[in-house]
């Protein structure tokens, strides 16, 4: 299951650019544009991390945290937009998990929301994820990396999910439902090509970049990774 992220922001166009770009990395979003709100859609457990900004009309985002943080361990990243050592330090303070400052590039925010993961995943006790290999291509789950040899190889939240699933069945042919299912979920209502033209990005990335040929069609059933001694 995609991880579930609420955006508490009272600024629409920062609101609606963080949804897409969390969407377009797989995560499901909901958003709240006031504290009153957010702080009630915080408290549902329906959420595994909210972004909170701190200037908010009505209950300012430090209030929301203060509120919230009485009965929830909801992972909090706080969006400060002046550089105010006061609102960080009190953040912190008050139980958030990590801030970011605006303007922030959403790298930065990505990064720290998977941070933010693997802490909870690690004081859940849960062991990260083994490095996967196949060939000289390693995907490491935990670090969110993908590498062939030495070379960084740059994928976004859905090709590294499709890439990630490929790699733990090597040598076994996936079907396109099974892929779709896993990558994208039983409920997704995009193009049905979506498995395809994933995989077109994939190659373009691995096999094309690298001058290799991992990604393999199997006719009329899907697809399987391998390497030619598999
Ligand atoms: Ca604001």
């Amino acid at each position: 299951m995609a991880a579930k992220i609420l955006i508490v922001e009272d600024e629409e166009k920062i609101a609606r650019f963080l949804e897409l770009e969390l969407q377009h990395e797989g995560y499901g979003v909901d958003k709240a544009i006031d504290g009153r709100t957010g702080l009630e859609k915080a408290k549902s457990g329906h959420y595994d991390l909210m972004l909170l900004d701190v200037m908010l009309p009505g209950l300012n985002g430090l209030e929301v945290l203060r509120r919230l943080r009485s009965d929830s361990e909801l992972p909090v990243i706080l969006l400060t937009a002046r550089d105010s050592v006061m609102d960080k330090v009190s953040g912190l303070d008050m139980g958030a998990n990590d801030y970011i400052t605006k303007p922030f590039s959403i790298e930065e925010l990505l990064a720290r929301i998977r941070a933010v993961f693997r802490m909870e995943a690690k004081a859940a006790g849960q062991k990260p994820p083994e490095a996967l290999s196949c060939g000289a291509l390693t995907l490491d789950p935990a670090r969110h990396t993908v590498r062939y040899g030495t070379e960084p190889v740059n994928l976004t939240f859905k090709e590294f999910l499709l890439l990630q699933t490929l790699m733990e069945s090597a040598g076994i042919v996936l079907s396109r439902d099974v892929l779709m299912e896993k990558v994208w979920g039983y409920d997704y209502m995009g193009e049905t090509n979506v498995v395809d033209v994933y995989i077109r990005y994939l190659r373009q990335k691995i096999d094309d970049a690298f001058g290799v040929k991992l990604i393999h069609t199997v006719r009329g059933v899907g697809y399987v990774l391998k390497d030619k001694e598999q």
